[in-house]
């Protein structure tokens, strides 16, 4: 029986991993600081230990185990979406937490991890190359001279680089991936750390019909967005291959905000005006520079199809429909309380 253990596990993307990996009866622990939203733990594990990975203690007593953990996720982050990532005000416990975290889970592992997969960002690219909404360039290669937008993006660019050195000097295997906006049901969808695509959910299912959302920006950016099962699907490809990394995972349906919000209306069934809310307008209102990121991103696919041979295939619309029908769920749930 394989031995997992997954940081972060009590978060969406870890929640769903832990989930399949259970299903396939592995061993599996979950370490996060605190307990997932939506799964029950007998879902997601055999074993949840709750605690704050930036101690290095409590590191040493979730990697405890007789020999070797097969395989170990480190998807714990101190993360959230523009709103919480792009403000400036979280610079410093974005850089400090995920750090520590990561400085703490690379140096246990060298003695107590078979593999470790460790989840990087597209938020690492530079900014100089997602300037234009059409074709920005986040190919993996591109990647230096770093010039990432955000601390996190920072951080992100530093811990792929110790997870590299450790490979390098001590041999830890490890798989490095670049998230590029990963999206689904009991993901983030309210509270100020939710994403675009839950964020635009909400903002439909919480309007009447004739009524009108507001949209962050002039909504012409452009990104693209994966759903989770077909992220599971690509992370089970990665680790088993040969390939450590770095590596896109992500879709290549490029999308603007503002089409985005319309797909997300459409589905809905509703008819909704959208209202683009930036600059000085933005500024009066939420007390904060209108939080952007880059002019477009776009995952490139073509290194994780030629080393790994697999390429991701839904349209995004499937996705964003089984997520619109969760967060409206969660909605008139929430207000029948
Ligand atoms: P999430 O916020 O839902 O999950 C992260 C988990 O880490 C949370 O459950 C949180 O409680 C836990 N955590 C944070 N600080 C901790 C600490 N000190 N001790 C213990 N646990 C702690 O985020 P997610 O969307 O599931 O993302 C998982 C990983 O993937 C993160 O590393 C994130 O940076 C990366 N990523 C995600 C996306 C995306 O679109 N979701 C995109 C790029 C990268």
């Amino acid at each position: 029986m394989k031995k997992i253990l997954i940081l972060g596990g009590g978060g969406f993307i870890g929640g769903h991993l832990a989930k399949k990996m259970k299903n396939k009866n592995y061993y599996v622990r979950v370490a996060d600081i605190k307990n997932h939203e939506y799964f029950k733990i007998e879902e997601i594990c055999d074993d949840f230990i709750l605690g704050d990975l930036r101690d290095p203690l409590f590191v040493k007593k979730v990697f405890e185990i007789d020999e070797k953990w097969d395989e170990v996720y480190q998807l714990a982050a101190d993360m959230g979406g523009a709103g919480y990532i792009f403000t400036g005000e979280n610079d410093a416990a974005v850089m400090h937490n995920s750090a520590l975290i990561n400085l703490n889970v690379v140096n246990e592992s060298v003695n107590k991890a078979n593999k470790i997969f460790y989840s990087s960002s597209a938020c690492m690219y530079p900014e100089h190359n997602q300037i234009d909404t059409d074709s920005p360039n986040c190919e993996e290669s591109s990647a230096y001279p770093a010039n990432p937008d955000s601390e996190y993006g920072w951080e992100k660019l530093f811990s792929e680089r110790l997870y590299l050195a450790y490979n390098r000097n001590y041999g830890l295997n490890v798989r490095i991936a670049r998230f590029h906006n990963i999206f689904g049901p009991m993901g983030t969808w309210n509270g100020g750390k939710e994403k675009a695509p839950a964020a635009m959910c909400r903002k439909v299912a919480e309007c009447k019909d004739g009524g009108e959302i507001e949209v962050w920006g002039d909504g012409l950016q452009t990104r693209s967005f994966l759903y989770i099962d077909e992220c599971l699907e690509a992370i089970d490809k990665f680790m088993e291959s040969d390939f450590i990394g770095p590596v896109n995972i992500g879709s290549e349906e490029i999308i603007s905000i503002n089409d985005l919000a319309k797909m997300v209306i459409k589905i809905s069934g509703k008819k909704i005006d959208i209202r683009n809310i930036h600059g000085d307008e933005f500024i009066k209102k939420y007390k904060f520079k209108c939080p952007q990121g880059v002019r477009g991103r776009r995952s490139d696919n073509k290194l994780f199809f030629n080393k790994i041979g697999w390429s991701v295939s839904e349209p995004l619309i499937n996705g964003i429909e089984k997520n619109y029908n969760w967060v409206n769920f969660q909605l008139n749930k929430n207000n029948k309380i």
